[in-house]
């Protein structure tokens, strides 16, 4: 072999093994799974940002979905990332690096102690750059109708503290100092909970489609699932999925959907961009599908939401 064959034959071997290594990064591995890394439930190790949002100067409510201009057919992909004080959750890399290859941009919704937990592959999120937008879902899945405001209030700040730690940490500078948008646990809220978040500079973003009722762990009801979705979903909408290994086969769902609504000629952004283009439909009082759908989860897990059986506080 000339010099010259051997040294294209080495580009060409280190090149194939330098994107199959940076695409090994994205496939799910054990320590991903749900449970795999054990529970802790102290406090983060920085209890406040050090940039704070300014108060939001209107408390516009829970925002659903998005009225576009007429014939913009744009919605936006939404994942849930999140646990309780008692639990750990998993990383879905199956949904994480469906998104990554095929270029969809997502809003993910992460709860504070979920990022601790899985910091490693927060991370890495935050190094993809624009791709994904990082949001706040409360620390440990606190209930905002059931949260002291003093509870509330650490719920959300250690939140925005640990993202600012874990940006530190990766060295992504391209990506928001803090996240500026907030789901509601449980979907729950009150008049108290609208007016500490707005305080906190945060805007409330819900959903207009559920995604993920259902079972989808077999590829051939996702498929049907994904028709039902995809006949509830309208230009602005914005769509409920997890990616935390909690509901099965979201990947599967995920897949089909994005299949149908390409098909319909839609296009996936980002909620920031999907708010930019139209004007928010708000309403009061957050929920699943109908108004009151979501008032008996309050009993379910712990007195407030977090699986405790004491109340959080952030003392
Ligand atoms: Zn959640």
């Amino acid at each position: 072999m000339t010099h010259a064959k051997l040294f294209i034959a080495l580009c060409f071997s280190f090149c194939i093994s330098s994107i199959s290594s940076a695409n090994d990064e994205w496939t799910p591995a054990s320590y991903d799974r749900r449970k795999a890394i054990p529970n802790d439930s102290s406090a983060p190790a920085k209890l406040s940002p050090l940039n704070e949002l300014p108060p939001l100067t209107s408390n516009e409510g829970v925002i659903r979905r998005v009225r576009l201009p007429e014939g913009v057919k744009a919605v936006a992909i939404t994942f849930d990332m999140c646990e309780l004080d008692t639990v750990t959750t998993g990383c879905d890399m199956e949904v994480l690096s469906f998104l990554r290859e095929n270029r969809i941009p997502a809003t993910l919704f992460m709860g504070g102690k979920w990022m601790r937990t899985h910091a490693s592959r927060v991370k890495q999120i935050m190094k993809e750059g624009a791709l994904f937008e990082i949001a706040n879902h409360n620390w440990s899945h606190g209930n905002c109708a059931l949260l002291s405001e003093e509870g509330l209030k650490a719920q959300i700040l250690w939140t925005q503290a640990e993202y600012e730690l874990l940006r530190e940490e990766s060295g992504a500078n391209d990506i928001p100092n803090v996240p500026e948008l907030f789901r509601l646990p449980y979907g729950r809220n009150n008049e108290r909970a609208l007016k500490v978040i707005a305080g906190l500079g945060l805007r409330v973003i819900q959903w207009d489609v559920a995604a993920e009722a259902g079972d989808n762990s077999k590829p051939s009801r996702a498929k049907r699932n994904a028709k039902t979705v995809a006949a509830m979903t309208k230009p602005g909408s914005i769509l409920l999925f997890h990616a935390n290994l909690v509901p099965k086969g979201t990947a599967n769902l995920l897949r089909e959907v994005v299949k149908i609504l390409e098909g319909d000629g839609y296009m996936f952004v980002k909620v920031s961009e999907l708010l930019a283009m139209g004007e928010a439909e708000t309403v009061r009082d957050g929920y699943f599908s109908r108004p009151g759908d979501n008032y008996a989860l309050d009993k379910r897990f712990g007195i407030d939401g977090t699986g405790r059986r004491k109340p959080f506080t952030g003392k």
